[in-house]
């Protein structure tokens, strides 16, 4: 591996002809320090006289001495050993130490010849001293050469590093206020070499004038000495008039006084990564459809928000939850592509509507939230919440095609002393809930007892996912199934049962499906409670079948819910639990809400003719109280529409359900299907349903949902 360059470090040859080998590194010049020490050696040893010296070192220098030696032989010694030392050191050392030691030999010499001339001794002061002293010449010469060599190495570097850089440099000279462009800072920004001056205007004239302040601050920061170095990221203007962003770095020169003499630096430019970074941004806050806020994005505004309404002076904000009524309606009927269209605009309506102020975000689905940056009170934030519902209600047009729609909004005020912000969307989340329950396109403002009614149902959800649990351990029976029988209405003879769902509670007693199906539906508990269901009743048909085989036309009308219909291999769980149960697929009717299945159209068509393969029968339950799109009514293999009780209720006392149940029998009749009359409470109610027609009726008048054993004893009668 190569080793970098380090300019601190004393390069020797060998370093330096692999740096720029075809520089001319004479080898002269470095061994010129031993050579010249060598030769003051050999002339030392000369001077002595060779047979003397070895005498001196062999002989004379290992016994005792006969006679003393000359004084000037001694000296000649001495200056041999420190010529053969110093040569031997000074190669060590760095220039000005080895000129020093040349300087100290030379002045030690001349020093010592004085001393010793009282003495009478006389000591060659000329020939040492030149030779000391031309050795420190040719050393500072050697250091001359090598210094040129270097600068001539790191010139030729530095400009292959600029050419070969992807960076443009820059060299600002603060005390003439001219800068150094490099050709490529120039081509960054799409000029040629002669096309820009070397003024700083070329460079802070086109600086975005959004990012000019900071970096003017930085500069002077950094020339102040406040910064160890300067770097800046600004947007500079490119010469196709688009801005380029550009990461600038630099580090001043300084004189003595720490006075900035000169700033020299760098510019990369990172406007890809800049914009990847944006990217990342924007699609971690915003939402790709409608290019709103998301719902962390929409978090980030109400935190400010919140920090803002601490200090004086304080005003309050609301936040809006809407969410757009039977959205999935539209969704599954007009496809999603027009769904999505449909988002777009419901987002632009909104934002045109609102004032730059207040935030509007996309929660996800069909789900919007505004943040109302200033309202005076509650009776402020409703009376916004209902002009954005009257825009909405606008048509919207898709295609040439209409579309109405109406949206459910739960308000959320910051005076009731929020800190976090996920808090106030629960809030208004859970006051859109309370709109939506208490019918579609309405607005509720968040109180203290929805929280209560909250956290009632958290416990509720709670207590019924233990008893499933249990029973699915078989421990405790909390969960019963009640059977309401359906009859001929022409024999009054029973042609099967609805199984209805109970919960004996162990605090509440018996809860009825309608205090805790919604709630199953939204936790996701309803999935196992409809197997559970499933299962049971099947189970119970099948003792039934056995108990009274001259009825085997017998059949379970189980509910199912709509979260099951999403679930893949429906059907091959229910054909497992027939196996299981040992039930005939004849003996068993799924009951299907409209809505369930007209908002999921297109997407069950299959899955009910793969149901019917398989004998299962199939009812659209309380029918007439939600959409049916009549073209899909035909296509689907429906058995039997059930009249909503609502209708029954009124046929003696209401033309208009006495029509619109004569209108359900004729409709049933033509699409192939038969009719069961739901909530039949009075023998008139029966009568006038016989008389339109009416093949099955179901209801109190009949029987109330019964428990098994009671279902039994019914059976019995029949009999
Ligand atoms: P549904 O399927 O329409 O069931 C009929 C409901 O009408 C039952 O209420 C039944 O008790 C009631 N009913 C029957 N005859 C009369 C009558 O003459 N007059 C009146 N006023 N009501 C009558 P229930 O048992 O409270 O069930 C309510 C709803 O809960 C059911 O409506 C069904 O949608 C749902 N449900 C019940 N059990 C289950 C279940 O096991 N799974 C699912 N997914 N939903 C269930
Ligand atoms: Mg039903
Ligand atoms: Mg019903």
């Amino acid at each position: 591996m190569r080793t970098p360059f380090n300019p601190n470090k004393f390069p020797n040859r060998d370093s330096l002809s692999r740096f720029c080998p075809r520089l001319p590194v004479s080898s002269f010049w470095w061994s010129f320090l031993p050579i010249a020490t060598a030769t003051l050696a050999v002339i030392s040893l000369l001077k002595l006289g060779v047979c003397q010296a070895l005498e001196v070192l062999t002989y004379q220098g290992l016994f005792l001495l006969q006679e003393p030696i000359h004084l000037q032989s001694w000296l000649w010694i001495v200056l041999l050993f420190v010529g053969i030392g110093s040569g031997g050191m000074l190669q060590r050392l760095r220039f000005r130490d080895q000129l020093s030691v040349l300087l100290l030999l030379c002045l030690g010499w001349g020093l010592l010849s004085l001393t010793l001339v009282p003495y009478g001794v006389k000591i060659p002061v000329v020939t040492p001293i030149l030779l000391f002293g031309l050795s420190g010449g040719m050393v500072a010469l050697a250091e001359v050469v090598r210094t040129y060599l270097l600068l001539r190495q790191s010139e030729e570097r530095y400009a292959l590093a600029v050419r070969g850089s992807s960076e443009g440099l820059w060299d600002w000279n603060l005390r003439t206020d001219r800068v150094y462009f490099s050709p490529r800072w120039k081509e960054m920004l799409g000029y040629l070499e002669h096309q820009l001056s070397d003024s700083p205007q070329e460079w802070l004239s086109r600086v975005h004038p959004a990012d000019l302040e900071l970096l003017k601050v930085a500069i002077a920061d950094h020339l102040r000495g406040n910064t160890s170095h300067f770097e800046n990221e600004h947007r500079l203007l490119h010469q196709n008039g688009t801005h380029r962003w550009m990461l600038s770095r630099g580090l001043a020169v300084r004189n003595r006084e720490g006075k900035a003499e000169r700033m020299v630096g760098s510019q990369t430019d990172i406007t890809s990564r800049k914009q990847t970074e944006e990217e990342l941004w924007r699609s971690a806050f915003f939402d790709k459809l409608t290019n709103l806020p998301n719902r962390p994005g929409f978090i980030n505004y109400l935190r400010q928000a919140i920090t803002r309404i601490q200090h004086p002076p304080m005003t309050v904000f609301a936040v809006l939850w809407l969410d757009l009524d039977r959205f999935k309606v539209v969704n599954n009927s007009l496809g999603s592509a027009i769904g999505d269209r449909l988002l777009i605009a419901v987002s632009q309506r909104l934002r045109a509507f609102l004032s730059s102020d207040d935030v509007t975000a996309r929660m996800g689905g069909d789900e919007f939230a505004v943040l109302l940056d200033q309202v005076q009170d509650a009776n402020d934030a409703i009376r916004m919440a209902e002009r954005v519902q009257q825009v909405l209600a606008l048509p919207f047009n898709m295609d040439g095609r209409e579309v109405f729609l109406t949206v459910s909004i739960g308000i959320a005020l910051s005076s009731t002393h929020y800190t976090d912000p996920e808090h106030l969307l629960r809030d208004a989340d859970t006051a859109m809930h309370r709109a939506k329950a208490h019918g579609r396109a309405r607005c509720q403002v968040f109180d203290k007892a929805m929280r209560t009614r909250m956290v009632v149902k958290l416990l509720l959800e709670n207590d019924l996912r233990r008893a499933i649990a249990q029973e699915a351990y078989d421990k405790t029976h909390e969960l019963q199934l009640y059977y309401q029988p359906i009859v001929r209405l022409v024999t009054r003879q029973v042609v099967g049962f609805e199984a209805l769902v109970r919960w004996q509670h162990p605090e509440q007693g018996i809860l009825s499906p309608t205090k805790f199906i919604s709630m199953a539906e939204e936790t996701g508990l309803i999935i196992p409670l409809s197997w559970w269901v499933l299962r049971a009743a099947c189970r119970q048909m099948r003792q039934w079948l056995q108990a009274f085989p001259n009825q085997p036309f017998l059949t379970i009308n189980v509910n199912l819910s709509t979260q099951q219909f999403s679930m893949s291999g429906l059907t091959e769980y229910i054909c497992q639990i027939l196996e299981e149960t040992e039930l005939d697929g004849t003996n068993l009717k799924l009951e299907m809400t409209e809505s369930m299945v007209m908002e999921n159209a297109a997407a069950i068509v299959a899955v009910l003719h793969q149901l019917r393969s398989f004998g299962i029968q199939l009812a659209i339950d309380d029918f007439g109280t939600g959409y049916s799109s009549l073209s899909y009514l035909a296509r689907f293999p429906i058995n039997t529409l059930k009249i909503d009780r609502s209708f029954v209720r009124n046929i003696g006392i209401s033309s208009d359900s006495l029509e619109i149940v004569r209108t359900i029998l004729a409709l049933a009749h033509n699409l192939g299907m038969d009719v069961t009359a739901e909530g039949v409470e009075t023998p008139e109610q029966a009568n006038q349903l016989l008389g339109m027609h009416c093949e099955y009726g179901q209801g109190y008048f009949f029987a109330q949902p019964l428990d098994a054993d009671a279902a039994t004893n019914f059976l019995e009668q029949q009999k």
